[in-house]
């Protein structure tokens, strides 16, 4: 550990975002995660939003910790489905990613291809323990296919269709995921203000 460096809290035990988030902030800012804290009681995602869901575990990291907290929370919004499943998109179907996937092409089913449009989004929040708080969202647009497709990423990779390539999300190195997807577009989009605190500010 570095004296003096500014510390961060990544509310997040996923190793894949913790390594997105360290090559966006370099050396400026040491990020630590929830793995390496003694355990804080996990808030409810019980928002209504992805913005209020980050906010919240944000806020309540922040003041548990006495450090900047960094939290996101991300979903599916399908347009033929008025946005759902939405903030419920990891709670959709009980099972697995495939099982919650899957709910969605039987639910899309006979749906034409104008109407199958969709977009990932993340709602990403920094949070100091005195409540001040800052918000980014990205966004990743596309439309659902009709089977599964690739093997990468997570979730509903699989059935999230890029309009032009013909590749779906689960097709792309994690590497090209980095740079198309909504949780990409806003630690992108929160890069400046994460380096500020490695300033002081
Ligand atoms: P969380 O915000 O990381 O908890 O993600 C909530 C849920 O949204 C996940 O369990 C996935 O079902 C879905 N989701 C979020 N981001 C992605 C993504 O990049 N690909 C596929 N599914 C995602």
């Amino acid at each position: 550990m570095t004296a003096g460096k500014a510390k961060l809290l990544f509310a997040t035990t996923n190793k894949g975002k913790l390594r997105e988030l360290r090559a966006l902030v370099g050396d400026s800012v040491e990020v630590v995660s929830l793995a390496d804290l003694p355990p804080v009681p996990e808030p409810e995602e019980d928002g209504e939003t992805f913005e209020a869901n980050a906010v919240k575990k944000a806020l309540e990291y922040a003041r548990a910790t006495g450090l900047p907290a960094l939290a996101d929370d991300s979903g599916l919004c399908v347009d033929a489905l008025d946005g759902r499943p939405g903030v419920l998109s990891a709670r959709y179907a009980p099972g697995d990613d495939k099982a919650r996937y899957e709910k969605l092409l039987v639910e899309l089913a006979g749906v034409p291809e104008a109407k199958r449009g969709a977009s990932f989004r993340c709602a990403l929040a920094l949070v100091w323990p005195d409540g001040r708080t800052h918000v980014e969202e990205g966004r990743c647009e596309g439309r659902i296919g009709h089977e599964a497709r690739g093997t990468h990423g997570f979730g509903y990779d699989p059935v999230f269709m890029f309009p032009d390539s013909g590749r779906s999300m689960a097709e792309l190195t994690p590497e090209e995921k980095s740079a198309v997807s909504h949780r990409g577009a806003a630690f992108r989009k929160m890069k400046s203000r994460l380096l500020e605190l490695g300033k002081g500010n």
